[in-house]
């Protein structure tokens, strides 16, 4: 019997990906460079399903009902266009490839239209929630055309998580939207994951807290608003103690972070569709300074004893400003990712529907949260809202927590405490809501050194003054 979709690499991702399709009843043709991998995912768990194991690519290929559909789970980059060409001269017309790796969009964009061309539907996919997410339900961001979704759809939704009824899949848009909306949701992520630590940071360096307590502190905070995937293993981590020394997990994990590709990317691409993701970026950056150890020596040598820790009157009430800070940049970092999705899309032509991809945010993935029904009710109710900031529910939040915001950068700022993303998002809020800008002065210093033109405030047109000279304005 022909397989209904083949996986070809297995490593921890394909395999649970295959063994996820297999749970769910359908046949699994399964490939990978090396056959170890394949023997051994059907001498494990051979049992769970139907596999249908070949040690060829064109045995592989030729195991697979048509139109074909073969999902790619490689080392994303080169791996990935050795598998495609290798596939290639196998398929016919109308077949289907699916890349399930981490590729960057614009990869996805180009091998799109190069199989597009030989017939060939590629459909670059975003799958995230890690090795768990792939054997029990991850949430999936398929690329592609229309015309793939119908076969795909179906078997993507059925393995992905489900959020009240729900599936977390959905089809994102044509060729790179799919990996487009990953790497936004990585970046997020980024995002997040600083935000916490530099709440736990404030706790810690600020006030005082143990490791222990402040994973109290995170389950409480997990009961609320905040709660999500990343705030509750946030409480795992702090109050896991290392079984070798007896200390917090914490405090002998090397404090210096990686920032594999993802962050990296979003911060590109956001820079080039000029699109403000400060929180991200600020995440971004924060990994790299966390890494160049040698700098940071000196730094410390230079510049000793940073952190003085803070004179707090009330403990809880501080405890309370953070949670409310973390919330508030929390909201200014999503917002930010959204208006990120909403310039690709404007800008490679993908129509993405932002509440959709809210939806499938709500699970499965990493930054699966409570949050995200918030979002997709407010693009629900305006799907061209202009910032979630300012869709009622979020503006409100944003609202009540100004006052702990502010004072939690300055108490930061006072003691040393580092916090990019608490910090920058504020600023970004400020800089949002501002009335007037000091890029009025930034353009009278363009036009000066430049003569680059500004238009003024209360006619139309654009002029430049002559600096040099008179000083008289002329239109430009
Ligand atoms: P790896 O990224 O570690 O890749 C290993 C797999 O790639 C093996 O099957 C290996 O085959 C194969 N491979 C490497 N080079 C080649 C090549 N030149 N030709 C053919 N096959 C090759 O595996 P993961 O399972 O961790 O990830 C798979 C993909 O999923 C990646 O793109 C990753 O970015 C993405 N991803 C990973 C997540 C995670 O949590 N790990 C989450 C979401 C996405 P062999 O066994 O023969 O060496």
């Amino acid at each position: 019997d022909l397989a209904q979709i083949g996986v070809t690499g297995l490593a921890v991702m394909g395999r649970n990906l295959a063994r996820n399709l297999a749970r769910n009843g359908y046949a699994v043709a399964v490939h990978n460079r090396s056959y170890e991998r394949t023997r051994r995912l059907v001498d494990e768990f051979g049992h769970e399903g139907t596999f249908v194991p070949s040690e060829s690519m064109a045995d592989f290929v030729a195991s697979l009902a048509r139109p074909r559909a073969v999902i790619i789970m490689v080392k994303a980059g080169g791996p990935t266009d050795a598998v495609i060409d290798e596939l290639v001269p196998l398929l016919e017309p109308g077949d289907m490839i699916v890349d399930a790796g981490n590729a960057h969009f614009a990869d996805t964009r180009r091998r799109e239209q190069a199989l597009r061309a030989h017939n060939l539907h590629f459909v670059g996919t975003g799958v995230s929630g890690g090795e768990e997410g792939a054997l029990l339900g991850p949430s999936i961001m398929p690329g592609g055309s229309p015309e793939s979704y119908r076969t795909l759809g179906p078997m993507f939704e059925k393995i992905a998580a489900v959020v009240d009824g729900t599936p977390c899949c959905v089809h994102i848009g044509p060729d790179g939207a799919g990996h487009f909306v990953k790497m936004v949701h990585n970046g997020i992520e980024y995002a997040d994951m600083q935000l916490i630590a530099e709440a736990y940071d404030l706790l810690r360096a600020g006030i005082g807290a143990t490791p222990a307590q402040i994973a109290d502190i995170f389950r409480t905070w997990n009961t609320g608003d905040l709660e999500s995937f990343l705030i509750e293993i946030t409480a795992d981590v702090l109050g896991h103690v290392d079984a070798e020394t007896g200390q917090a997990f914490v405090d002998i994990v090397l404090d210096q972070a990686e920032q594999k590709g993802t962050g990296r990317w979003t911060v590109q691409s956001a820079l080039d569709l000029g699109v403000p993701i400060t929180g991200i970026a600020e995440a971004t950056f924060a990994r790299s300074l966390s890494g160049h150890a040698e700098q940071r020596a000196a730094a410390r040598e230079a510049f000793p004893s940073t952190s003085g820790g803070l004179t707090v009157q009330d403990r809880d009430q501080f405890i309370e400003d953070v949670r409310l800070a973390l919330y508030a940049s929390k909201i200014v970092a999503y917002a930010q990712g959204f208006d990120h999705i909403e310039a690709g899309s404007a800008e490679f032509g993908w129509n993405i529907d932002r509440g959709a991809v809210s939806t499938i945010w709500r699970g499965g993935c990493i930054i699966r949260a409570r949050f995200l029904n918030r979002i997709r009710e407010a693009y629900d109710e305006n799907p061209s809202l202009k910032s979630l900031m300012v869709a009622p529910y979020f503006a409100e939040a944003v609202n009540a927590g100004v006052p702990s915001w502010r004072r939690v950068v300055v108490a930061a700022a006072q003691a040393g405490i580092p916090t990019p993303a608490f910090s920058s998002s504020l600023a970004y809020f400020d800089g949002l809501r501002a009335e007037r800008l000091p890029a009025a002065l930034i353009q009278g210093l363009r036009d000066n050194f430049g003569a680059h033109t500004y238009r003024r405030t209360d006619r139309d047109g654009t002029f430049h003054t002559q600096w040099a000279g008179d000083k008289k304005e002329y239109s430009a």
